[in-house]
């Protein structure tokens, strides 16, 4: 099955999706990740992309559709895949089914995690994440989980772009391009929109839920 998750930043898609992924045997692909991933080797997409991630906005569309392309037609992950942070806008989410359906795959489920703006931020400006294993962690929430953290605290790290400055325009970019995806999937049958304030374990079992129906 393939899965795309959306939400606000901070709304939990990380996070959720690291459970999924573990309890169906999937694969994530974050966008985010992929863009980290290219900013650290300082490639040629690393070099273009830093500052406009570094301010909160968006790496174009062809680079992040060129990086999803790759992965999502591998052998290893297609029909396996949590989306994470794609489509971010509506010509992302037109180009994702251009691409599966030409590759016989399709989109199983759009699970949507609907949190309000105050709790984003205290997610956001709290987050911390395992560099080895993915996980994220929120440094007020998870104080013990962090010192007893199984690779141990020296991977753990803070995203540059998780500010109270940034935020701003990461939300405001949210709201202008990835919003409107909303109405794009929301008439679909495997549109599930779920509260995402909610406690983490119970937001998973919801998911569990839907995605064993
Ligand atoms: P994330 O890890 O999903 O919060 O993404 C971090 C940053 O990477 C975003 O604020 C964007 O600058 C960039 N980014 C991630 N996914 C995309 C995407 N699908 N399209 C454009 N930019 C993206």
């Amino acid at each position: 099955m393939n899965v795309i998750i959306i939400g606000a930043p901070g709304a939990g898609k990380g996070t959720q999706a690291y459970h999924i992924v573990k309890k169906f045997n999937l694969h994530q692909v974050s966008t985010g990740d992929l863009l980290r991933f290219e900013i650290k080797n300082k490639s040629e997409i690393g070099k273009e992309i830093e500052n406009i991630i570094a301010k909160g906005g968006f790496a174009t569309d062809d680079i992040v559709n060129k990086l999803i392309k790759k992965v999502v037609t591998s052998p290893d992950y297609r029909n396996r895949i949590i989306f994470d942070g794609y489509p971010r806008n509506l010509n992302q989410a037109k180009n994702l089914e251009l691409i599966l359906n030409s590759d016989n795959q399709y989109i199983n489920f759009v699970l949507f995690l609907k949190v309000s703006r105050n709790i984003l931020e205290k997610r956001i400006l709290g987050r911390i994440i395992c560099e080895k294993c993915n996980k994220i962690f929120n440094k007020f929430y998870d104080k013990n989980e962090i010192e007893n953290h199984q690779c141990g605290k020296n991977y753990l790290i803070k995203r540059k772009d998780d500010n109270k400055e940034v935020l701003i325009d990461r939300y405001d970019e949210y709201m202008k391009k990835t919003r409107p995806i909303l109405d794009f999937y929301s008439s679909r049958s495997y549109f599930y929109e779920i509260e995402g304030s909610d406690k983490i374990d119970v937001i998973s079992s919801k998911i569990e839920q839907i995605l064993t129906v």
